[in-house]
């Protein structure tokens, strides 16, 4: 074949590819409990399938319409939540509450603000929405192309308060910030008469959780324990399967416990960040969770080195 036909082949082959994956990821939502529903992303990467919602999404039905718990990274992936939305009662989306900072919790906002729903957000959230859109930007349309333009759209109700009370719809929520934990300003909305926590990145079931330059392990941990008062039935993680505390406890609150605690230890001994790490390679119990190999290590060289600096 000449090089017009070999490179026309090669276009086709790539598109059909492509769409064939699109087509295999199925985007939808289960439900929680009566009138809460929740997209459980892939516990992968963001990819062009997933169109950068490898996380998860809450839906609360009210006799407004619907409220969304984040809005996804960007139009396509807005527009995907919109047809879950839909698919489950054709109701407009009335509003939409950011509970982080993370491109996939808020880079959506733009495109619902525009079909007319209200944003709201926790002080703490917006701040680092703004000081981060272009690094998460940049980041997330390297990794899924078909994000590119999203333009930034923080909240309307911007919510100063470490616990606020909304009544949207009939439904009450209350919009909790517990402290800087994966992000700084991340938030959870806990439902108190459906009993459902939508804890944001503050817990990670199912796979690693990971700490970034950005993260604080020690108020995250601190956090959590706060967070563990609320007498949930229904933990909906920021990643992985709908569950309870005891899940959430074995998989989040009892790993950032170990961590700052054996790294606070090692940081007043002056143990060193290579003695720390090689000492704690292997922690058994969380080792069934995906990505442990790539971020565990991580993890304890950041906590280790933040709490050095601190001393
Ligand atoms: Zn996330």
């Amino acid at each position: 074949m000449n090089r017009r036909t070999f490179l026309g082949w090669i276009t086709t082959t790539a598109w059909a590819v492509s769409s064939f994956s699109a087509q295999a990821m199925e985007f939808k939502a289960q439900k929680v409990t009566d009138g809460v529903y929740a997209y459980i992303g892939p516990i992968t990467d963001r990819t062009p399938e997933n169109l950068g919602l490898n996380n998860n999404i809450g839906f609360i039905d009210t006799a407004k319409g619907w409220v969304l718990v984040d809005s996804g990274a960007g139009d396509a992936a807005a527009k995907k939540l919109e047809a879950i939305a839909k698919g489950i009662k054709d109701q407009p989306i009335v509003a939409v509450i950011n509970i982080g900072s993370q491109d996939h919790r808020w880079l959506g906002n733009d495109y619902f603000s525009k079909q007319g729903a209200k944003i709201y957000a926790y002080a703490g959230s917006v701040k680092t929405q703004t000081a981060m859109f272009n690094q998460e930007v940049e980041s997330l349309v390297r990794k899924v192309p078909a994000l590119k333009g999203v333009k930034m759209k923080t909240a309307d109700v911007v919510l100063e308060k470490a616990s606020n009370t909304l009544n949207i719809g009939g439904v009450e929520m209350q919009l909790n910030f517990y402290g800087d934990a994966h992000f700084p300003g991340d938030s959870a909305l806990w439902l108190p008469k459906q009993k459902v926590l939508f804890t944001g990145d503050m817990v990670y079931l199912d796979r690693m959780l990971g700490v970034h330059p950005w993260s604080n392990p020690i108020t995250w941990n601190e956090a959590y324990q706060e967070m563990r008062k609320l007498p949930a039935n229904f933990i909906v993680p920021g990643h992985g399967q709908v569950s309870d505390w005891k899940k959430a406890d074995a998989e989040t609150g009892n790993y950032l416990k170990k961590l700052v605690s054996t790294m606070t230890q090692l940081a007043e001994d002056f143990a060193g960040v290579d003695t720390a790490v090689e000492e704690n390679r292997d922690w058994p119990e969380f080792k069934h969770l995906k990505h442990y190999d790539s971020w565990h290590k991580q993890n304890v060289n950041r906590t280790y080195l933040k709490l050095e600096a601190s001393m």
